[in-house]
């Protein structure tokens, strides 16, 4: 890890205790969890882009990406390639965006590293995506299928 040379600014920032993404990681919040191994959970956003739209994120707390060190930052990478794989077959979708925000200037909702994985479909392209709201019943839905689709990679 190198020390960077700017801090990045996030008013979201929280103690550790307080983190939204921490909670989930330890079970004290639910989630539409899609994949777990011993350092990462993915899991549905509860607004997504797209149906399908699932966050990748690391157990360990850290704010932003100059927060991991290399080989961490290769991990995620690698079970986002990997969930990218479920969540586009489970949505039949025709290509995948990943996403990673840092700071509040980039949009970064809160502060505990993730990658985005958002599905897109041929439809989609050149559109401007807006946020979506699914009901319980379609998350589990969506979530049960993107599961059982990581589940056969390997
Ligand atoms: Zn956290």
């Amino acid at each position: 890890m190198k020390t960077p040379a700017k801090r990045i600014y996030n008013s979201a920032s929280v103690p550790q205790e307080d983190c939204v993404f921490c909670k989930i990681v330890s079970g004290k919040l639910p989630s539409y969890k899609v994949y777990e191994d011993d350092r990462h959970i993915a899991f549905l956003d509860i607004n997504p882009f797209s149906v399908g739209h699932t966050l990748v994120t690391p157990k360990r707390h850290g704010e932003t990406l100059w927060d991991m060190d290399d080989h961490e930052i290769a991990e995620i990478f690698k079970v986002a390639s990997k969930v990218s794989m479920g969540v586009v077959a489970a949505m039949n979708a025709d290509g995948f965006r990943l996403m990673q925000n840092n700071g509040e200037a980039a949009n970064q909702a809160v502060a505990h590293i993730h990658v985005h994985v958002i599905p897109n479909k041929m439809e989609d392209k050149g559109k401007f995506m807006n946020r979506l709201k699914l009901s319980g019943d379609e998350m589990a839905k969506v979530a049960d299928s993107i599961k059982s689709e990581i589940a056969k990679i390997e």
